[in-house]
C-alpha cells in the first residue's frame, strides 16, 4: 500500500485496491476479540491528487463486515461503506509545531496532516485508521432489535418470554427495592 509520489501530479491519479483484512493489524485485532470479521476483502478506491506540497488521498472504502449486535448479541453481516480523505506531507515540509499560537499550526491541525518520510507515502495506517472509524460504535442487526430480556436472557426478537419488563429506569428500580 505504498504510493510513489513522483506518480502523483496536479492531474491526480486514480487507483483501486483490494486488500485483505489480514493486512491491517488492528483488524485482525478484532476478529481475535470476535467483534468484527470482514467476510470480503476491503475496497478502496482512491483518488489522489498533489496541491503544492501536499498530497490528498481521498476516496472510498467498503468491505462486507460481520459483527455483533450490541442489543441483541447475534451475528449480522453488513455493507460497510464510507467516504475519506487524508492528506500527507513530508515531514520536512511539516509546518512548525513549537510556536504555539501561530496561524500555520492552526492550519495544520485543521487540517490533520499526515507526514510522511522519503519517496513513498505508506497508506497503511491511514487507511486502517478510517477503516476503524467506519465501524458502527454500536452496531445493531437491525434498526427495531429488541434485544434481549434482561431476566431471563431470551431472545425477544424470537420469543417473547412472558417476563415483567415493565421498561423501568433502571434508577426507579433502586428506589423500588430501597422502599420493599
Ligand atoms: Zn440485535
Ligand atoms: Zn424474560
Amino acid at each position: 500500500m505504498r504510493l510513489p509520489i513522483e506518480q502523483i501530479d496536479e492531474e491526480g491519479r486514480e487507483l483501486s485496491l483490494e486488500v485483505g483484512a489480514g493486512q491491517f493489524p488492528v483488524l485482525e485485532d478484532l476478529r481475535e476479540r470476535g467483534e468484527a470479521r470482514f467476510e470480503s476483502p476491503i475496497r478502496f478506491e482512491i483518488r489522489a491528487v498533489r496541491v503544492e506540497n501536499v498530497f490528498l488521498v481521498g476516496g472510498s472504502v467498503s468491505a462486507r463486515v460481520r459483527l455483533c449486535c450490541s442489543r441483541c448479541l447475534a451475528d449480522f453481516s453488513m455493507e460497510l461503506s464510507e467516504k475519506f480523505s487524508l492528506t500527507y506531507c513530508p515531514r520536512s515540509q511539516m509546518p512548525e509545531q513549537e510556536r504555539p499560537g501561530e496561524e500555520t499550526e492552526l492550519l495544520a491541525e485543521e487540517i490533520d496532516l499526515i507526514p510522511f518520510d522519503g519517496e513513498e507515502i505508506d497508506l497503511l495506517e491511514g487507511l486502517q485508521e478510517q477503516l476503524v472509524l467506519a465501524l458502527p460504535l454500536k452496531p445493531l442487526c437491525g434498526r427495531d432489535c429488541k434485544g434481549i430480556c434482561p431476566k431471563c436472557g431470551a431472545d425477544l426478537n424470537r420469543t417473547s418470554c412472558g417476563c415483567e419488563n415493565d421498561r423501568i429506569d433502571p434508577r426507579m428500580a433502586v428506589l423500588r427495592k430501597l422502599k420493599s
